[in-house]
């Protein structure tokens, strides 16, 4: 039985102090033992809301991660700087880091191993566009970016990861994906994991929904078989998010 998770993702929102608030705020509301919750907040964030969280069952998480130990990389941020404060998660290849800073499948790769290496789970994202939706070959282009995604790492290693399936036309948009086309689409990553890897490692990844989830739509969604939680964007900025962790209560 895979444990559900449940992480928001803050992308660039929140000065550290508004980062301890929110963290505060959102402690009592997030509480539920059946669930991992993940705070992914952006890197000045990180050491405030992990010390806030202390004692909480939050996990801080990276929004982005470099693929380098260390070196001349000006801007980037290492994997052992994350794991040096205790930071676990770190989202890779999120649409909005595909679009406008020019993450492929090839540098999500690079970041997914890298990750795993120092001991980091990847929240390695997937998604297609409206147009490729509507060319029906979202099926193919996603199990392509899952299997680029997953190059060189190892059937143990896949157990751990998560893959959060994120079509892009519903990010931010306030569209949901209805649950049907969700627990398709996850329902076929996890056949192309058992056809990389095998049954056992199918069943044990964990699949999350991305797009537009709220706490309207996350019982749903969350209660499909393939879907194991969700990567929560503008919902994750309000006391809503409570009720998304909650959504079996
Ligand atoms: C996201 O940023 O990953 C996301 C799904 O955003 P939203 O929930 O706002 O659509």
């Amino acid at each position: 039985m895979r444990r559900k998770i449940v992480a928001g993702n803050w992308k660039m929102n929140k000065t550290p102090s508004e980062a301890v608030e929110l963290v505060n705020m959102l402690k009592p509301l997030v509480a539920n033992d059946d669930v991992d919750v993940v705070f992914c907040v952006p890197a000045i964030d990180i050491i405030p809301a992990i010390e806030a969280a202390k004692g909480s069952n939050i996990s801080i998480g990276a929004e982005n991660m470099y693929y380098e130990e260390s070196g001349a990389y000006t801007g980037e941020i290492s994997p052992a700087m994350l794991t040096d404060v205790g930071v676990k998660y770190v989202v890779i290849g999120h649409s909005e880091r595909r679009e406008y800073f020019a993450e492929t499948d090839q540098t999500v790769n690079k970041k997914v191993l890298k990750a795993l290496e120092h001991g980091i789970t990847p929240i390695m994202c997937c998604g297609e566009t409206l147009e490729q939706r509507e060319q029906s070959v979202t099926v193919d282009f996603i199990r392509q970016q899952v299997k680029i995604g997953l190059l060189g790492v190892t059937a143990d290693q896949a157990k751990t990861i998560v893959i959060a399936y994120e079509p892009i036309w519903a990010i931010g948009t306030g569209k949901t994906a209805t649950t049907e086309q969700a627990q398709e689409v996850c329902g076929k990553i996890r056949e192309c994991i058992a056809e990389i890897y095998d049954q056992a490692t199918a069943d044990a990844i964990r699949i999350q929904y991305g797009g537009s989830v709220n706490a309207k739509t996350a019982p749903d969604l969350f209660a499909q078989p393939d879907i194991d939680g969700g990567l929560v964007g503008g919902a994750s900025l309000k006391a809503d998010f409570g009720a998304i962790v909650n959504y079996n209560k």
